[in-house]
């Protein structure tokens, strides 16, 4: 389909859009309580006269609305600008708390913004911090071992950061216990909420997590902006380091226009959130319910209960995701895949190897993750377009079923 005509379908909204767990939609409500913060109340919050002063009134309230989905008190969010920043932020405050600790507990399948960090910390110095890293596999569900996560809590580990739901296969973790576990040893805990915030119900003030990180732009507001919870007596280092800002914790003069949009947003999915676990769910199950029975060699990955409701990551075993999210795209239907196209090679993504997932399916997985702007019709639409799609790749596969029976 030549491109012109395609930029006119994205106007239009003719998009399908299921690649919510990689951006979100900026909610019409969020974008009309931003607005008057771009051109009319432009002052700045820090600032001694009224003009800045009324400003500072709003970042109040965005801050309540943060705190009010999360559970917590205002006083324990900062603002920062995204989740990889939060997640910067907190690891990187935990561990001088007691220097001589050296181990960060995670996952072999955290996000990027959890895993390079580490990667980078383990690096001996002068380019890294000595850090020892703990990586803690997950089964073939994708579920983490509490024995396992108790074996690791040693005498050296300075704090454990491990993920509420992983952004590929929607597999949620149980945090309360594993803060729990952390907080009996003394050991500072930090999630990375980013998926999880707006999706399933959090309560803070029933947990024992030290800090949890989200970002504005999985939950309806734009990009660049992100939040960091921090428990009132943990002791925190800034990261981005400066003027005064957020009571000392985040330096740079205050993005009031995304703060009030992230607080918007927050407001806006603490009364969808009942929508995520109902109508998103019951459009997600319709979709991968038909997907499976109707694609020959396709296989639900990550666990099928403990899962945020909005996701599903299914294999098409033998074909490339890649192909399918191309052919996908002609209909406008967008999703993911479980493998990026990194120097030339096809690498299956590091959550679907942790799991053991064989290359064949990993190669063709597709993650499809919806919102609750999503409508029945639109899912009726991929369920009659997509198997005849899986049904031609599969006919051109040098990796076929039949060849791949003849071989074995
Ligand atoms: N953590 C998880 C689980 C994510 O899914 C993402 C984004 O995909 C991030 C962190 C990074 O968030 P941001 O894009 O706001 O930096």
């Amino acid at each position: 389909m030549p491109l012109a005509r395609r930029k006119d379908d994205f106007m239009d909204n003719k998009v399908i859009y299921l690649d919510n767990n990689a951006t979100t939609a900026v909610a019409p409500e969020v974008k009309e309580a931003m607005d008057p913060f771009l051109c009319e109340l432009y002052g700045n919050p820090s600032s001694i006269h009224a003009f800045g002063g009324q400003v500072a009134k709003y970042v109040d309230i965005a801050r309540q609305q943060v705190a009010e989905l999360l559970g917590c008190h205002p006083t324990e969010v900062l603002f920062t600008s995204c989740g990889t920043e939060s997640d910067n932020a907190a690891i990187r405050s935990a561990l001088p708390v007691n220097p001589h600790l050296k181990t960060i507990v995670t996952t072999r399948v955290e996000h990027p913004a959890v895993r390079n960090l580490c990667h980078t910390l383990e690096r001996p110095g002068p380019i890294g911090f000595d850090n020892r890293v703990i990586e803690l596999p997950v089964d073939s569900l994708g579920e983490l071992s509490l024995p396992d996560i108790g074996n690791a809590l040693d005498e050296d580990v300075a704090v454990v950061s491990i993920m509420w739901a992983n952004n590929e296969t929607g597999v949620i973790f149980p945090i309360e216990n594993i803060a729990d576990m952390c907080r009996d040893r003394g050991i500072l805990f930090h999630t990375d909420a980013v998926q999880a915030v707006g999706k399933i119900p959090i309560d803070l003030s029933n947990t024992a997590i030290d800090m949890l990180s989200l970002s504005g732009h999985k939950l309806h507001a734009p990009k660049g902006i992100g939040a960091l919870f921090v428990r009132h007596g943990c002791r925190f280092q800034p990261f981005v380091v400066g003027g005064h800002q957020e009571r000392n914790r985040r330096a740079g003069t205050e993005s009031v226009p995304l703060i009030v949009a992230l607080g918007k947003a927050c407001e806006l999915a603490r009364q969808n959130l009942d929508r995520e676990n109902t109508a998103v769910r019951a459009l997600r199950d319709k979709l991968e319910k038909a997907l499976l029975a109707s694609c020959p060699d396709a296989k639900l990955n990550g666990h099928p209960e403990h899962r945020l409701p909005n996701t599903s990551n299914i294999s098409f075993e033998y074909i490339e995701g890649e192909s399918i999210l191309l052919m996908m795209d002609e209909y406008g239907i967008c999703a993911s895949s479980g493998s990026a196209c990194t120097t030339g090679s096809l690498e299956p993504s590091h959550v679907l190897r942790a799991m053991g997932i064989p290359y064949t399916a990993a190669h063709g997985s597709i993650r499809f993750s919806l919102s609750v702007y999503n409508t029945e019709a639109e899912i009726d639409k991929v369920i009659e377009v997509l198997p005849p799609i899986i049904q031609r790749l599969r006919e051109i596969s040098p990796f076929g079923r039949e060849q791949k029976q003849a071989a074995t």
